[in-house]
């Protein structure tokens, strides 16, 4: 493929931007902090150096009631160049174009200077906002324009005004938060005033030779949100207030429809960005769940959007469009849209890094320094070819190191090959296939079908053994467990098969994932076409009704099922922040009974005996699924090294006291705690491993 459409300039006339690439802002919690900016800076430079077009930072506050967090990033005085400075200055010198968004919360904000359209508190803040005065909005606007002015100051191309998401802007837009009797209430040409007269301040602000980009939400995904005549009207109108382009935005933050989680099909949404880009003349820029070079290249073709917005896959490979350019599509480390290390992170408050890449918001701080000589390299064997072993044994040989590694199966990726056939997770692939390419980059010399002992370290003379054999599942103690009705997630999702009433053993990430695979009609397709998709979401995307909803179409189970735990409460709660809601709903449309609180008691043909709440009672089901959780499989690694490793990270590995001689050992993933275990750790150690050696 050759990429012409992703890959040719924009000329706006003013300027140029380099390709159609825009990194999507996205916020890592450095902007926060004004001692994080040299790190910031370090992140953005890698991405502008991997050749993105424009890089949207992540939201600026105009002022303080606008701030998301308390103490949130600002730019509002003179003060603050000099940190804004390090990053305009970090991305020119790799020939990157760079926007500051300009963020205002309003009802959003988790702060107490909340403001908003109306008095209206979100279910997401437990914050109520004030309504802005007509005096307070004038404040607002003069805010909007001093932070884009300051903005071109600090050496930024422009600027994008987050009008979407539910935040501000959007508050004012839609009638669910806006029910105002003043000038900026009532009717479109009202809400929308306070939009437009912040395009306008900032363009007579910073002049006609300032990229403005406004983000638009183009569907609501609320009741209550605007219709797509609204919106229309909306972009139309900013457009000849003076934006230079339209970023896409999807579905407010307290929507009950996800928008980016991996089971989202890839670019639902994109035919909406085509709707808007015949009813503007600026570009438009297309959004969501777009991920890989081809998927981008092909929305373009088809005329779907001028530019396309990926956030998450450039914190994922900052190389994506080098990558791309030079014809290396099969090496990009494509973002599987987990959130597990992004936005998760993000909403506790944590440092925004990233499950594939551990290097993430961390430029400064893990780093692959290439081993200087041969002398220096050391062999070393990685035994485990799952994320762990795998991030291990390709950081590892990056340096320079000489690494073996085995796997006792006979496919590379260990659980993630499980993973994979989740309805929804099919992406996970995306990473095996990436490890595959850096394995045959590095020349690491890879053996699989191959169970290692011992005898087989001790024959190869290794100066480091790194041991990722990862978990074996748990079998719990009840009655009747080794029935033949008894399966493990393990053997479930290898195809075993399984009976129509099932009761699942063990409500963690995995119960909910095997509970999923098993509503799925056997012989559907994967991934679930988007039509179906939209439909049992309840999406229009017409947006003929205010916000885009329509009446979900119910789902048709395939088999009853009961998802089960001992803790009593609400089941799912341990799931990421930002994905466990929408794995909780979906069981829910379908039927699952979710039970907390259960003592398991007997499995028998008739089924599995549970007490609860005092009462024993017979699940008569088919097949009992076990999802216990796990336990660490290290045999490999020496005991009493272990006893020592335990209390420190390991990372620089351990000997075996009974042979001072032998290789330096270490332990990682799943090998090392199994509890709470999960790919970010496993891909994290096996990369802070490596990079230690
Ligand atoms: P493993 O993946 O278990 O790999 C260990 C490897 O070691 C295996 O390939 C095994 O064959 C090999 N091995 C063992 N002993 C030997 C030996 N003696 N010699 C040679 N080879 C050996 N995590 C997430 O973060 N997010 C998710 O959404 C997610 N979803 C999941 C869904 C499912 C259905 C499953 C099963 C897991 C999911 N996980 C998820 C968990 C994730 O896959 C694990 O955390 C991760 O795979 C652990 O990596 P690891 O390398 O430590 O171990
Ligand atoms: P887990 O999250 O630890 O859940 C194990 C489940 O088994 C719990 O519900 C636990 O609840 C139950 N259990 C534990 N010991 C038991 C016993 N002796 N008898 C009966 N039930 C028992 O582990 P997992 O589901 O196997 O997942 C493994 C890892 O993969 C997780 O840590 C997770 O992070 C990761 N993962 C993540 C996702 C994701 O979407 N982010 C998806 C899949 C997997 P009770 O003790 O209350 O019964
Ligand atoms: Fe993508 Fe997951 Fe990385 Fe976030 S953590 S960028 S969603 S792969």
């Amino acid at each position: 493929m050759s990429y012409q459409h992703l890959l040719t300039e924009l000329d706006l006339g003013f300027t140029r931007l380099r390709n159609r690439v825009v990194m999507g802002s996205m916020h890592t919690g450095m902007e926060d902090r004004f001692w994080n900016y040299p790190k910031l800076a370090e992140y953005f430079r890698e991405r502008a150096k991997g050749g993105v077009g424009l890089i949207v930072t992540g939201g600026i506050s105009p002022n303080r009631q606008g701030w998301l967090l308390p103490f949130g990033g600002t730019l509002n005085s003179v003060f603050d160049l000099r940190n804004h400075r390090l990053l305009t200055e970090a991305v020119h010198a790799e020939g990157g174009k760079i926007a500051l968004q300009i963020l205002h919360a309003g009802r959003y904000g988790y702060q107490p200077f909340v403001v908003s359209a109306s008095a209206l508190k979100s279910p997401i803040s437990k914050f109520k906002p004030r309504a802005l005065t007509e005096a307070g909005i004038a404040r607002t606007v003069r805010d909007y324009a001093r932070c884009a002015r300051l903005a071109q100051r600090a050496g930024y191309d422009g600027i994008e005004i987050m009008g979407s998401e539910g935040y501000l802007l959007n508050q004012f837009l839609c009638p669910r938060t806006n029910r105002r009797t003043d000038r900026y209430g009532g009717s479109i040409e009202n809400r929308m005033r306070l939009a437009r007269e912040i395009v306008e301040r900032v363009r007579l602000a910073c002049g006609e030779r300032f990229i403005v980009v406004y983000r638009l939400s183009l569907i609501d995904l609320v009741e209550g949100g605007n219709t797509w005549e609204e919106t229309v009207q909306v972009a139309q109108a900013l457009e000849s207030a003076g934006v230079t382009m339209f970023n896409t935005g999807i579905g407010w933050h307290e929507a009950r429809v996800p928008t980016i989680v991996t089971s989202v099909p890839r670019a639902a949404f994109a035919e909406l960005s085509a709707r808007l880009k015949a009813a503007v003349k600026v570009p438009v820029i297309v959004s969501n769940r777009i991920n890989t070079p081809e998927l981008a290249e092909a929305l373009l073709a088809q005329g779907a959007g001028d530019l396309v917005s990926m956030a998450r896959p450039l914190l994922a490979d900052p190389e994506f469009v080098l990558k791309t350019a030079e014809g290396r599509t099969n090496e990009i480390n494509t973002c599987i849209a987990c959130n597990q290390a992004c936005l998760d992170h993000t909403f506790k408050n944590q440092r925004a890094t990233c499950l594939v890449n551990p290097r993430a918001g961390r430029e400064t701080e893990l780093i692959y320094q290439p081993v200087s000589g041969s002398r220096a390299a050391r062999s070393v064997a990685v035994v485990g070819a799952g994320p762990a072993g795998l991030s291990a044994a390709t950081v590892a040989a990056s340096r320079g190191h000489r690494v073996t590694l085995f796997d006792a199966s006979a496919t590379i990726g260990g659980q993630f090959n499980l993973a994979m056939r989740v309805p929804g997770k099919e992406e996970f692939s995306e990473t095996i296939r990436y490890f595959q390419s850096q394995l045959q980059r590095h020349r690491v010399d890879v053996r699989l079908d191959t169970r290692v002992d011992p005898a087989l370290l001790a024959a190869g003379g290794y100066d480091d053994v790194i041991v990722a054999t990862g978990i074996v599942p748990r079998s719990p103690a009840i009655a009747g467990i080794d029935g033949a009705n008894v399966l493990s997630y393990v053997d479930v999702l290898r195809g075993a098969p399984v009976g129509r009433r099932v009761a699942v053993i063990g409500a963690g990430g995995i119960g909910f994932d095997v509970s999923e695979y098993l509503l799925h009609r056997c012989g559907d397709p994967l991934p679930i076409p988007r039509d179906t998709w939209l439909d049992e979401w309840g999406v229009d995307l017409t947006v003929r009704e205010r916000g885009g909803l329509k009446a979900p179409v119910p789902a048709q189970p395939v088999r009853e099922i009961w998802l089960l735990q001992r803790k009593a409460g609400k089941l799912g709660m341990g799931l990421g922040k930002t994905s466990g809601w929408v794995h909780r709903a979906t069981l829910a449309r379908n039927g699952v009974k979710m039970l907390g609180g259960v003592s398991y008691l007997e499995i028998s043909e008739r089924g599995l005996k549970i007490s609860r709440q005092g009462a024993e009672e017979w699940l008569d089901v088919d097949t009992i699924v076990v999802c216990a959780g796990q336990e660490s499989l290290r045999n490999l690694y020496p005991e009493t090294a272990a006893r020592t490793a335990d209390r420190s990270n390991g990372a620089n590995g351990v000997k075996d006291p009974k042979s001072a001689k032998g290789p330096r050992y270490h332990v990682i993933g799943g090998a090392k705690v199994a509890t709470e275990l999960d790919a970010k750790r496993a891909i994290r150690e096996g990369a802070e491993v490596a990079a230690a050696l």
